[in-house]
């Protein structure tokens, strides 16, 4: 075989290795003018080589971001050396749709991107190539990782039947709190309460009829409170409040809407309709409690309190 022809032949078997390869090569001229267009983006662009010669890239594809890609390959043949950016920094730079059936639950393909200097004759800088990797299956992966790592990070720290914050990452908060007024002296207060003569209630109408009255309690926590407000579940029918940037005053009246919205309401459990009242105790921080649990024993003596005035009311510790 002459020189020529072997040449030619192994030409011609690396072209089809390049068209049929699994990764997208797309070759640019420094005007972003397409050159090289492999079989693989034609597959997932539905844009032929032929129809996509010689046009500037961004006219073809308006979405991909230009002033982005441009500072990538103007760096890329200024320095003659290699760019990369994966998934994560840019999760696609072609908008192509995921094809494959494993990792059908993502929208677009995720692509890693490397960008290649190709030298002319002259040795300088002529052209770039792009080389688009589809790490669909990797990113999805790792994603819902990210997605079953966070849920986890959450039920640890939510009670299961209210949603609420849990016992020990309430207390955490409180120790927090405490810590903050400490530094700051900001007006914080803690709330304590309980639901009046529960026992009866489940006893009456069973455990799960009980559980809904603890889940509808919740409800009413949440809704009358702020988003910096920490509710939390702190045992059985227990449930405890931190009010930050709040007085005795202004606990008082957020505890009396809750008491009397609770004393308004009806839970149509599916044992009865079930009506019920709480007692709250509330304990305004100041220079007294030496640690976060004298604070939080203050506010379970108010409500101590509340339950020996006769129940369904607020008291505040010291008053
Ligand atoms: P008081 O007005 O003095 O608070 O009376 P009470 O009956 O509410 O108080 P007590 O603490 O004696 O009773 C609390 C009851 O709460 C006892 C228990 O059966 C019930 N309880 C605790 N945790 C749960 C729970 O998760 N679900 C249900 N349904 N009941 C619970
Ligand atoms: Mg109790
Ligand atoms: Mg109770």
């Amino acid at each position: 075989m002459a020189i020529d022809e072997f040449e030619a032949s192994s030409f011609h078997w690396l072209v089809d290795m390049l068209e049929s390869v699994e990764v997208g090569l797309v070759v640019l001229d420094l005007d972003f003018r397409v050159q090289a267009w492999n079989g693989f983006m034609e597959n997932h662009s539905g844009i032929t080589a032929g129809k996509v010669r010689n046009q500037v890239l961004f006219d073809v594809f308006p979405d991909i971001p230009k002033a982005w890609l441009t500072r990538k390959v103007d760096a890329v043949a200024l320095l003659n050396t290699r760019a990369f950016t994966s998934w994560e920094q840019r999760p696609y730079l072609f908008r192509f749709r995921n094809t494959r059936p494993i990792t059908g639950t993502e929208e677009y393909m995720f692509q890693n991107l490397t960008i290649s200097p190709l030298l002319g004759i002259t040795g300088k800088v002529e052209k770039v190539c792009l080389m688009v990797y589809d790490v669909t299956d990797i990113a999805s992966n790792k994603r819902a990782l990210e997605r079953a790592n966070s849920q986890l990070a959450k039920l640890s720290m939510t009670d299961r039947l209210t949603g609420l914050i849990n016992r020990g990452t309430w207390e955490n908060l409180i120790d927090a709190e405490f810590e903050r007024y400490r530094r700051y002296g900001n007006p914080t207060c803690l709330v304590m309460f309980d639901i009046d003569h529960f026992k009866p209630v489940n006893d009456t109408y069973g455990h799960l009829a009980g559980d809904e009255v603890i889940k509808y309690t919740a409800k009413v926590m949440r809704d009358s409170l702020r988003q910096s407000d920490s509710p939390g579940r702190y045992g059985g029918e227990e449930f405890g409040i931190i009010l930050p940037e709040t007085d005795a005053e202004g606990a008082q009246v957020i505890c009396e809407r809750i008491r009397e919205t609770i004393q308004n309401s009806t839970v149509q459990t599916t044992a009865a309709p079930i009506q019920y009242t709480v007692s709250i105790g509330i304990a305004p921080l100041t220079d007294v409690p030496e640690n976060h649990m004298q604070w939080l024993q203050q506010a379970d003596e108010a409500l101590y309190a509340a339950k020996e005035g006769g129940r369904n009311r607020v008291v505040v510790f010291g008053e």
